[in-house]
């Protein structure tokens, strides 16, 4: 069989991988949005369309969790004829439904914009295939339609001799590992996806669970050459940001969060302090319809988080609902927030501050010296979240120097990824002289030839690094 990376190669984004076996079925493992290409080379593309391979010769696609560069391109893979079924869990679908329909939303908003210059357009721009992918809802509806929802550790027949089986991963609510078992010429070959690898004791999440014996692995690095700077619980590091800004001065504390995961993972643990006794009587504003929305699926899927989880809905009745805490509806209202002179915490999207309400939240408080701006997740170069976290001490806002006053701290508690330690402990449940290949995806190239260089100091020197078009007969 042959296995064919087509994204998150030597890049973190746009996961994408393409195996096919002896007897011509073809499965593609994740369908995710590239948000790093910068420029589409139409050579690599077949006829005209957005995918280097026919989508209509792929039988089935596998998500191995929600996250928009790991499924956001699948509406454009029914557009070019995919006809076949897309495996996921069923925590997984429900916030890929969340996930795929607020990227139509976004699309829709963009082509009516595009519309109204159209007479103004160059024949260049028009060609422009970004704009092909802008898919709309009832695309989104067609995907989903398409979706069968699997158990985890429950063995799956994809077609004759081929088997798939989730192993929860950690990373996310429903995310998996994948699998696979492929029986070719009387021998079966196991091969398993890390997709996104979680972090050991999670607010909200299970642990990670070891893959079983596989005979290649193809492994995420995100964190490939790093360690978590965690010093205490979530609880801890929260309650000292919040004693800093809000109790010793009469300050605001603003933290930009995804809305599906990181934001729940927030408001849990400020439920937690508040159940506690900890939290001060402030106002808490989560600015995120979205995160509202993804509130209620984690609330369904109650009995798939972790025991502590389990528990504390049990007492509580929610997870996420709590005395102080407003859930911000309207733009007006969240424009309303600046009026508010108390102290107070708001919680609002987008976590890399590109896009969403968070970034009228950040822009109007970067100069009060009051405020602390508290990262607590990834931001990729080119955001103002990355130029934040990495010490600028003024930035360009609508073409003005803007000079920083607010604090501006991290905390990596709420990370989503398994670190190096992480990463090293997943790979040591194999067997080195068994393991015919470890394929690094999933990472910025420098993190994962550090990975790579690790894992061989680790006993497993046959890792490779794939670049992105790169096959393998496995
Ligand atoms: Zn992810």
């Amino acid at each position: 069989m042959k296995l064919t990376f087509w994204g998150a190669s030597r890049q973190v984004t746009g996961s994408m991988y393409l195996l096919e076996t002896k007897d011509d079925y073809r499965i593609l493992i994740d369908c995710g949005m590239d948000m790093e290409r910068k420029d589409i080379n139409p050579e690599d593309y077949v006829g005209g369309g957005l995918f280097p391979f026919e989508a209509s010769m792929v039988n089935a696609v596998i998500l191995t969790h929600a996250h928009l560069d790991h499924t956001g391109f699948l509406p454009n893979l029914l557009r070019e004829g995919f006809e076949g079924k897309i495996y996921c869990t069923h925590a997984t679908l429900d916030l890929t439904k969340l996930i795929l329909e607020d990227s139509a939303s976004l699309n829709q908003h963009r082509l009516k914009k595009l519309q109204k210059k159209d007479k103004k357009r160059t024949e260049l721009q028009k060609k422009d295939s970004r704009l092909k992918e802008l898919y709309v809802h009832k695309q989104v509806t067609e995907t989903l339609e398409m979706c069968v929802c699997v158990n985890f550790a429950q063995r799956i027949k994809l077609a004759k001799g081929v088997h798939l089986t989730f192993v929860p991963a950690g990373h996310l609510l429903g995310a998996g590992h994948l699998y696979i078992e492929v029986e070719e010429e009387g021998k079966t070959k196991r091969i398993g996806f890390s997709g996104d690898l979680g972090r050991y004791d999670s607010p909200l999440l299970n642990d990670p669970e070891e893959m079983p014996e596989v005979d290649y692995l193809i492994c995420e690095s995100t964190y490939g050459s790093r360690y978590h700077k965690t010093k205490g619980t979530p609880e801890d590091e929260v309650l000292e940001v919040i004693k800093s800004t809000c109790v010793d001065v009469p300050g605001r504390l603003i933290v930009p969060a995804f809305s599906i995961g990181r934001t729940q993972a927030m408001l849990y643990t400020l439920h937690k302090l508040q159940k506690q006794g900890h939290l001060p009587p402030i106002r808490i504003f989560s600015d995120s319809p979205l995160a509202l929305k993804s509130n209620l699926i984690y609330q369904k899927h109650h009995k798939s988080l972790n025991t502590e989880a389990q528990e504390f809905m049990k007492t509580h009745g929610t997870l996420f609902d709590f005395e102080n805490l407003v859930q911000v509806e309207s733009d007006k209202q969240s424009k309303a927030i600046s009026n508010y002179h108390e102290p107070c915490i708001i919680v609002s999207s987008s976590g890399m501050i590109q896009g969403g309400r968070i970034e009228h939240h950040v822009r109007t408080n970067l100069q009060n010296s009051h405020a602390t701006i508290l990262m607590i997740g990834f931001s990729s170069e080119g955001t103002l979240g990355y130029e934040l976290a990495n010490g600028k001490t003024s930035v360009e806002i609508n073409k003005k120097e803007v000079e920083i006053r607010a604090r501006i701290t991290s905390i990596d508690v709420f990370s989503g990824h398994a670190d190096l330690n992480g990463l090293l402990k997943f790979v040591k449940a194999q067997k080195s002289e068994k393991l015919q290949k470890i394929f690094i995806v999933h990472g910025e190239y420098n993190n994962m030839l550090a990975y790579q260089q690790h894992l061989a100091e680790a006993g497993y020197p046959q890792a490779e690094v794939p670049k992105r078009g790169q096959s393998f007969e496995l």
